[in-house]
């Protein structure tokens, strides 16, 4: 039953998310009704529901509803509910929501217009903080910080040398912002290990786009992210990567 709610609850912040993804990198409002593609009908706010009343179809001129939103929406409500099995009602699990929220949106605005909003990374980054805040104590937030700002400057080293070296860009500025966060929750050496896996899920990703499309630019945020949420939920810390090297 609780977890039902906490997924009711997760459907609803998804829907949030999936708009500030949609209408904020373009400067629109995001308290726009979801409208239908077709004739410009204002349905209800949360797309899931609208979706499963309507069967899938627009109430007033009964074209196909975008599927996109409804799946966003609903893996929103089923990570709340996960992140909730696992971690109860701690710290934790308003940092698994956290990053839940962050992927959905970076998953919108990136694939749709490969931005990551500047606005969003500092809002997240300041969220984090608090919570962290509370669950460590300020020294240590202080140091998670101090790695958030140290994996940041690797990764916009490794983009200038890239830079220089590829002569064209190579990774964007928003996925570099983002490795603040990383740091800033896993730590350093779990931080650069996510990086690595994010690129594990990336290339056959990547390569299967690239074939089915022309579309060679895939952003990289949502890989990121992905690998961020592997991680915490995980809970693979660094003493974790530690013993595994020992192997
Ligand atoms: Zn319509």
């Amino acid at each position: 039953m609780q977890l039902l709610f906490i997924c009711f609850i997760g459907i609803v912040i998804g829907s949030i998310c999936t708009k500030v993804g949609m209408h904020f990198p373009i400067e629109e409002s995001i308290f726009e009704k979801s409208t239908c593609s077709h004739c410009g009908y204002k349905h209800s706010y949360i797309a899931f529901f609208n979706y499963f009343i309507n069967s899938g179809r627009c109430k007033n001129c009964g074209a196909r509803l975008r599927f996109l939103p409804v799946l966003n929406e609903a893996f929103t409500g089923l990570f709340f509910a996960l992140s909730y099995y696992i971690f109860g009602f701690s710290y934790s699990f308003f940092i698994a929501i956290g990053i839940i929220c962050l992927l959905m949106i970076i998953l919108i605005s990136d694939l749709n217009y490969m931005i990551i909003p500047d606005e969003v990374l500092v809002l997240f980054s300041a969220y984090f903080i608090l919570v962290l805040f509370f669950k460590i104590g300020l020294m240590s937030v202080l140091l998670q910080i101090g790695y958030g700002i140290f994996l940041f400057l690797v990764m916009y080293f490794i983009m200038i040398l890239g830079e220089v070296i590829l002569k064209k860009e190579s990774l964007g500025g928003g996925d570099v912002k983002m490795m603040f966060i990383f740091g800033l929750i896993l730590g350093p050496l779990s931080g650069v290990f996510s990086i690595f896996v994010a690129s594990f899920i990336a290339l056959p990703v990547s390569i299967i786009i690239m074939l089915k499309s022309d579309n060679n630019a895939i952003p990289f945020g949502p890989f990121l992210l992905i690998s961020l949420m592997l991680f915490f939920f995980l809970q693979i810390d660094t003493d974790f990567i530690i013993n595994l090297l020992r192997f």
